[in-house]
């Protein structure tokens, strides 16, 4: 008797007996093509889904090699296996009964292809091997699988071809709190070995989708890398579609979206590894300014930048829209908590004697809050070596989500106005001296103020959703028409000052042994007792993110907060050992929804902590 046939009758003994003893089923199956693995059983029907591996040998997987002959090509299939398991999985569960009875999926999956830990590819045990003895089912206790499992994955050889393995999440049905044994049986023992053999086997798949798949990120991937060798800090091709289906729809536009065209002059070829050539607008580093009528295109085409630092999927219409990997949107955030950031370069002697280098806060205003957050992403750009110059960043504003105030001050206003009572520093006055100072670029959608043609390298007009190289015109209106304003910014930036978080002030557990994160959407993650709105972080794209960074801020207090590690040098190690180890590294047992995050954006939920004390 296979060990498929063992678990049926083990699924159909348990029918009607109490969910807990659910529990019995831990443990490792071979099926006919696979090994089953229960790592996680739930303890109730409403509880969170319970957790499997799948793992399929290379023999029956029989990938190509070189779908996965590099990094990102593995990342890329990775993802596309993720893609079609989820799809396959969702459609063939349906509700078998109370509570989250009959789940069969992997993750909610979006528009970036992410480095994610729902599949992996495995070094595999060959079929003639599994032919011999199969294992008796003495199935291993959760617990023990765990342990064995919070090792990171095995370095990837890249002679021996690949098996795959899939986590899936499973809702073991009940009805009430009871078992539904032949439901959980046809659930195991049929559903999933039909989507396995839908999805992993190669053979089976669309080997051109899953080809064009991994090109795909290969080629924008390989863009991005290149684009310092032009000193660009983004790249937008020529015929991509950037609007969206609606603002809760991320697919592109069905309805006669008008491809973008960049403008001769800033026009740049690249010759892509697999698309072979491909043309479009370079933005150069420096200070760039988008200007255009309201409804132009303007923030549409700074939301297709922003997603820049993520492959998108084939077809999304922005899969070659690449920007720096350090590109960072900035916007207003009234209302969040502040803690000990040096905001002086942009405000400085706030009413009450407020002080503005250590400036913290409850509720910060619009303008307190977008100084901060620029501050914030400046002190995470910082390499934690000293010696070492930090990353080049590039800052992305729309005047949309900016705050008037901190953008601009024009003539009238400093005659009405005394720099004296005006504790802000405007952008306009400080976004050339970080350039200058610290090499920082600036990419500003900007509609309302001519003041910025003095401080932009470039200026690029949107009309009719196309773009337009308007820099000359702009200068030769900024001489006619000069604004009369005095420049507040002084000739230095000022200095970024670097902070020491203290590990008490993140207390994920509540005071108990237990860590307790959560996550509810792409906007919130509940770390301990407290919410952490992460809505105004734009550039993050799944909740599977804020898992890893809720995963990532309990390592990073674990493993590095010791009162006098800087923020920058935690996120160094943190980043350092997540590369080199994997994902997996952040939690104690095989999970299928952690994706890959930025610095920037576990530096944004650390600061967003409204418990969070600094040395
Ligand atoms: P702006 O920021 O200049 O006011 P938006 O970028 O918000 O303009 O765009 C206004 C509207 O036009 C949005 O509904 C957007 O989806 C749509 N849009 C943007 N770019 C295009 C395009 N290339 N083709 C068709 N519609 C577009
Ligand atoms: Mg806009």
């Amino acid at each position: 008797m296979s060990n498929q046939q063992v678990l049926r009758r083990k699924l159909l003994d348990l029918d009607n007996r109490n969910y807990k003893a659910y529990r019995d089923i831990s443990g490792s199956y071979e099926f006919p093509d696979f090994t089953l693995i229960v790592d996680y059983v739930q303890g109730d029907p409403f509880a969170a889904p319970s957790k499997l591996r799948v793992q399929v040998p290379s023999s029956i997987a029989a990938f190509p090699t070189e779908l996965y002959s590099n990094r990102i090509r593995e990342i890329a299939l990775r993802d596309y296996l993720s893609r079609q398991v989820d799809a396959v999985a969702r459609d063939v569960s349906g509700r078998r009964g109370t509570g989250k009875s009959g789940l069969i999926a992997v993750t909610r999956i979006g528009q970036q292809i992410l480095e994610r830990t729902s599949v992996y590819l495995i070094d595999t045990v060959e079929e003639k091997e599994r032919e011999k003895p199969i294992l008796p089912s003495k199935p291993t206790p959760a617990g023990n699988l765990a342990l064995e499992r919070a090792k990171p994955m095995p370095q990837r050889s890249q002679e021996k071809p690949k098996g795959v393995e899939v986590r899936l999440v499973v809702g073991l049905p009940a009805s009430g709190r009871r078992i539904l044994g032949r439901q959980a049986a046809e659930m195991i023992c049929d559903d999933i070995p039909y989507i396995i053999h839908r999805t992993l086997k190669y053979e089976r798949l669309d080997g051109e989708a899953c080809r064009r798949h991994v090109e795909t990120a290969e080629d924008a991937q390989w863009l991005r890398d290149r684009l310092p060798s032009k000193n660009l800090v983004a790249f937008v091709a020529n015929g991509s579609i950037l609007p969206r289906r609606s603002g809760v729809d991320d697919r592109p536009l069905a309805n006669q979206p008008v491809p973008f065209e960049s403008p001769s002059e800033l026009e740049v070829e690249f010759e892509l590894p697999n698309k072979g050539q491909i043309k479009g607008m370079g933005i150069p580093a420096g200070v760039t300014l988008i200007a255009g009528g309201g409804y132009h295109g303007k923030s549409t085409l700074l939301r297709a930048m922003e997603l820049g630092v993520y492959n998108q999927v084939p077809e999304d219409g922005r899969e070659f829209v690449v920007t720096n990997p350090a590109a960072v949107k900035i916007r207003a955030e009234d209302g969040r908590s502040v803690v000990g950031v040096d905001i002086s370069p942009f405000i400085a002697q706030l009413p009450q004697g407020r002080s503005t280098t250590e400036f913290t806060t409850e509720n910060a205003s619009g303008s307190t809050s977008q100084a901060a957050n620029i501050m914030e992403v400046l002190e995470a750009g910082l390499s934690g070596d000293v010696d070492k110059e930090g990353i080049p960043l590039v800052l992305l504003v729309d005047e949309d989500t900016a705050a008037t105030n901190f953008m601009i001050r024009d003539r009238r206003m400093q005659e009405l106005i005394s720099k004296d009572s005006e504790p802000i520093v405007p952008f306009i006055d400080k976004v050339r001296q970080l350039y200058t100072d610290y090499g920082v670029s600036t990419i500003l959608v900007m509609g309302g103020s001519g003041d910025y043609f003095d401080v932009a390298d470039l200026v690029v007009a949107m009309e009719n959703f196309q773009p337009y190289e308007v820099t000359e015109k702009a200068r030769a209106i900024a001489k006619q028409y000069a604004t009369g304003r005095t420049p507040e910014g002084g000739q230095e930036f000022g200095e970024i000052k670097q902070r020491i978080p203290l590990p008490a002030s993140l207390d994920p557990s509540r005071g108990r042994r237990d860590v307790r994160l959560k996550v509810r959407d792409v906007d919130e993650v509940v770390f301990g007792n407290e919410d952490v709105d992460l809505g105004a972080v734009g550039q993050l794209v799944s909740t599977d993110q804020l898992r890893a960074i809720a995963a990532a801020m309990v390592y990073a207090k674990q493993q590095y907060m010791d009162g006098y590690r800087t923020l920058a040098e935690i996120l160094d190690a943190v980043m350092g050992d997540i590369q080199s180890r994997g994902l997996e590294i952040l939690v104690p047992f095989p999970q299928s929804d952690l994706a890959m995050f930025r610095r920037f954006e576990l530096a944004a939920a650390i600061n967003r902590l409204r418990t969070l004390a600094i040395k």
